[in-house]
């Protein structure tokens, strides 16, 4: 599997800013043929976005997904729907849904149900908040969002799940928790993935990546760890040459 770089616009642009950064990406990034990239741009331009990526190797996630497979549920959009829009991903418990939206580990759950019933990959976000991470409950909080998302799936373990590891202290303020101390992390969460599915699973259909205020400073460091398979950026993406200098890291 090819290591995995994400794209994670936000509510930040509007029509016509979208249609610019893909077109200038879709130049920018033709040498970048070792890195996997995805686009998660606002649903309201799924469509437009997968229409100007046609045929490249460029490819497409949505931000969000219903937990519900269909009916009743004004302003959700289902699985279905953004498998229909051409999505390959779909961004699952991202700590600012669970945070300002109330998201719960539940709804995570049947969101990831949602994906595999529909042929797309979770990109399955984790991690601690600030008040964990100072009351030494790291680890412990990863473990139960873990144990509460992936316990009970479908379409688990034959498919391929990509993890990103965002501790929510880390995620849009600037700072970061260094590549070398990725490490423990990675261990807790091998661990518990393993031990709800087998450590082959682990290695043969998990990927796991890293987020929160990556830039193309720091990117290299990332890459290069051997327990990272990529990384989700946000900020950094609405950046033509910071994403560029990103992915290019990864090469
Ligand atoms: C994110 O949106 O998940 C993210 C990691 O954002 P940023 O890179 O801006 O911290």
């Amino acid at each position: 599997m090819k290591k995995l770089l994400i794209a994670n616009w936000k509510m930040e642009l509007n029509e016509a800013e979208t249609l610019d950064l893909v077109l200038n990406y879709k130049k920018r990034l033709k040498k970048i043929t070792q890195v996997e990239i995805a686009f998660a741009p606002s649903c309201v331009y799924l469509k437009e976005v997968k229409n100007l990526l046609g045929r490249t190797h460029l490819q497409l996630a949505a931000q969000n997904v219903a937990a519900q497979a269909k009916g009743k549920y004004t302003g959700e959009i289902s699985a279905a729907q953004i498998k229909e829009l051409g999505c390959s991903y779909v961004i699952v418990g991202h700590s600012e849904r669970r945070i300002k939206m109330n998201e719960t580990d539940d709804m995570v759950n049947r969101k990831i149900n949602q994906c595999y019933h529909n042929d797309l990959i979770p990109i399955l976000c984790i991690g601690e908040t600030l008040e964990e991470k100072n009351s030494g409950r790291s680890d412990s909080a990863i473990v139960r969002q873990l144990q509460a998302a992936i316990s009970k799936v479908d379409g688990l373990p034959e498919n391929e799940l990509v993890i990103a590891y965002e501790p929510v202290w880390a995620v849009g303020t600037g700072q970061f928790l260094e590549a070398e101390n990725i490490f423990a992390f990675h261990r807790t969460i091998k661990r518990t993935v393993s031990s709800l599915y087998s450590e082959k699973f682990y290695n043969d259909k998990v990927r796991l990546l890293y987020g929160g205020s990556i830039n193309s400073i720091i990117a290299k460091d990332y890459w290069v760890s051997e327990v990272l398979d990529g990384i989700l950026v946000g900020g950094a993406s609405l950046d033509i040459e910071e994403m560029y200098n990103v992915a290019l890291e990864g090469e």
